[in-house]
């Protein structure tokens, strides 16, 4: 049964809508936890069901609650991005333009879906490369503006700068955000040429760090889920494992050429207990464990846009080992 509107503590007003897997449409999924509201250690959001589709592995929420206003907008830059640090993510930038460079054969026009402050774009704009963005998110945005790169304030989906033709379209932490990626997936094939790159980053729901922290809350007694946070920042709505994202890949007209699984940094809140204290170094071993017996818990990828000499690309495999993830 469907409930009604539900407001979170940050005043954003939720409505739930019974949808099927957002990747594959198939409807089986098995029940992962509740996540959000009473069943969130600070209350954050509002309380919905972790759900993992049993026909691709795509985890979402369900019902899933949908806001009725841009919930990323009750927050400013510094607190969304409390966790990213601005300078390492310019270097990214410019190791992703090079990485891409060396594909290629030359710098080209770069697009960046969900760009944010715009750091990966600044570096990549370092490296010779034409930059352009898009943000939903004005505030965010700002940022982007100053520093001269042509950023349109849209939505994914009503973005026009959707409409021209790219050499690469970066999608770094934005897949998880947006309740259909399918959709986004189809329009950044469209945008490519042929032979087109598009670079992804997800947090990966199967790694070790997740596996554990659901048993974790098993052990506690809570029905709980560590996985995603549909209603609360950073709004992850939709996870990938490495098996889905390739599903996701290969089912809109992409070859994946590179896919690697790193570690990332712990951001667990700060602790206010002993017991808090023993958690965070648990998942710091914990996600150091994870990412050396490849369950890491960031999924890395390269993908070429299909009906391209494939075979080209082949030859440089192994070369995404240097770059790492926003
Ligand atoms: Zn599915």
């Amino acid at each position: 049964m469907i409930s009604s509107n539900q407001a979170s503590p940050d005043g954003v007003i939720w409505r739930p809508e019974d949808r099927p897997c957002p990747v594959c449409r198939a409807s089986e999924a098995i029940w992962i936890g509740f996540r959000g509201g009473d069943a969130h250690r600070h209350g954050k959001g509002v309380r919905t069901n972790v759900v993992c589709c049993s026909s691709c592995g795509c985890f979402y929420s369900r019902p899933t609650f949908l806001p009725l206003s841009n919930p990323y907008s009750k927050y400013s830059s510094e607190e969304y991005f409390q966790w990213h640090d601005s300078q390492q993510k310019r270097i990214i930038g410019e190791e992703l333009a090079t990485f891409a460079e060396t594909l290629q054969g030359h710098p080209g026009r770069m697009l960046e879906i969900g760009c944010g402050r715009g750091e990966l774009l600044e570096g990549a704009k370092s490296k010779g490369w034409s930059v352009f963005g898009v943000e939903m998110t004005p505030e965010f945005a700002r940022k982007a503006k100053d520093e001269g790169i042509e950023v349109e304030i849209a939505s994914v989906q009503k973005a026009t700068l959707l409409e021209n033709r790219y050499d690469v379209v970066l999608l770094s932490a934005i897949l998880e955000h947006l309740y259909d990626p399918i959709e986004i997936l189809v329009k950044v094939r469209r945008a490519l040429r042929r032979g087109g790159l598009v670079f992804i980053d997800v947090p990966n729901e199967g790694s070790l760090s997740m596996r554990i922290g659901n048993a974790y809350m098993r052990l506690r007694r809570r029905p709980w889920s560590v996985n995603l946070s549909p209603t609360f920042p950073p709004y992850h709505v939709v996870g990938f494992t490495p098996r889905c994202l390739r599903h996701v890949l290969t089912s809109t007209g992409f070859k994946v050429h590179t896919l690697r699984l790193p570690r990332w940094q712990n951001n667990l809140p700060p602790f206010r207990s002993f017991a808090e204290r023993i958690e965070f170094v648990g998942l710091t071993l914990i996600q150091y464990l994870g990412s050396w017996i490849g369950m890491g818990d960031g999924i890395c990828c390269w993908a070429v846009a299909n009906d391209t000499p494939i075979a080209a690309y082949d030859t440089l495999s192994g070369m995404e080992s240097r770059h790492a993830a926003g």
